[in-house]
């Protein structure tokens, strides 16, 4: 029974923009690294974190709490230790909670022998999310499980859709290390919208999924537009628009925030504009004098993946 198994769980980038809860894509150079092992003495320990102050406690640790959901519908179930190498800091807006549900599930269903499907595998992982928040949303631990870019078409029944990744597509995210509380930056949102914006929200949806469906980097672009939320959270991040300009005038096909912020992203059609944007992005929170990362990245169309078994 004694199995090991190495891997790598991806950062993600929810919401872009117009999606608000239901989109999501996985990155490839951003994430955390952890060590599953199963054994026959039942039981879900965290045996070891690094990189980060977080609970060992199975039931407040988000990768306990998801990995004690996949074995609840497991007949006879194996004990398993958790061991997470933290990379992606937490309340980053990057999925750093997403990360660790996903890839501690994603590596105890392979280590099984994939009893669960990857729709399963969404549904366990948001157990986790919702210690994280308070709201089992499936934006970040979608697209961690799936790779690519994904849909969450409904969350009762769950239906998660993977998406077509173009080719060049490129991210570039900075991380601004300020600490916005999670109570402000969902206090600011509005329960309401009205339909003009609804209208305009939804369009944007269609036209970003059908831009990468047919490659049109251009119609990416125009639909990575927010009238619903970001107006109403960027004012929680320094220097929100100033780097929003600086990416669209490196040539970014569209700039939002990542999550529920502080992190911004820029999506990019190749290497060489997302590094342009990253210098750019640089220049302007060079000038904050806050402490900042950037990480340049293309989709990871995988999703969590091995590194050692
Ligand atoms: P992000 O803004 O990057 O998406 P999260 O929403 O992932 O941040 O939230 C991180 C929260 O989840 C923190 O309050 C943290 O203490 C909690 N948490 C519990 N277990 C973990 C874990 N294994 N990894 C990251 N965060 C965790």
């Amino acid at each position: 029974m004694n199995k090991r198994i190495k891997i790598f769980a991806p950062a993600t980038v929810a919401n872009l923009s117009c999606g608000f809860d239901v989109l999501g894509c996985c990155l490839d150079t951003v994430g955390d690294e952890m060590v599953i092992s199963l054994h026959e003495d039942p039981g879900v320990k965290i045996t070891k974190i690094e990189g980060a102050d977080l609970p060992l406690e199975t039931h407040k640790n988000v990768a306990g709490v998801a990995v004690e959901a996949l074995l609840k519908k497991y007949d006879q179930p194996p004990g398993v230790d958790i061991e997470i190498y933290k990379k992606i800091k937490a309340g980053s807006g990057i999925g750093s909670s997403a990360a660790s549900s996903a890839g501690a599930v994603w590596a105890v269903n392979h280590l099984l022998g994939n009893p669960f499907s990857p729709q399963d595998l969404v549904a366990f992982a948001m157990e986790g999310e919702k210690l994280a928040s308070g709201n089992a949303h499936a934006d970040n631990v979608a697209p961690a499980l799936l790779g690519g870019f994904t849909l969450v078409r409904s969350y009762t029944p769950l239906d998660v859709i993977k998406l077509y990744t173009p080719e060049d597509l490129m991210m570039t995210v900075i991380h601004p290390q300020i600490e916005v509380k999670t109570s402000d930056s969902r206090s600011v949102i509005k329960t309401n919208i009205t339909l003009k914006d609804g209208i305009r929200q939804w369009g944007n949806v269609g036209g970003l999924v059908a831009g990468l469906y047919t490659e049109d980097y251009g119609l990416i672009g125009r639909s990575l537009e927010d009238v619903i939320i970001e107006p109403l959270r960027s004012i929680l991040i320094p220097e929100f628009n100033a780097v929003k300009e600086a990416a669209m005038s490196k040539g970014a096909l569209g700039c939002g925030i990542s999550g529920s912020g502080p992190s911004i992203f820029a999506l990019s059609k190749g290497t060489e504009t997302a590094n342009h944007v990253a210098t750019a992005i640089r220049e302007v929170y060079d000038t904050t004098g806050l402490a900042f990362d950037i990480h340049v990245s293309k989709i990871n169309d995988q999703g969590v993946k091995i590194i050692d078994s």
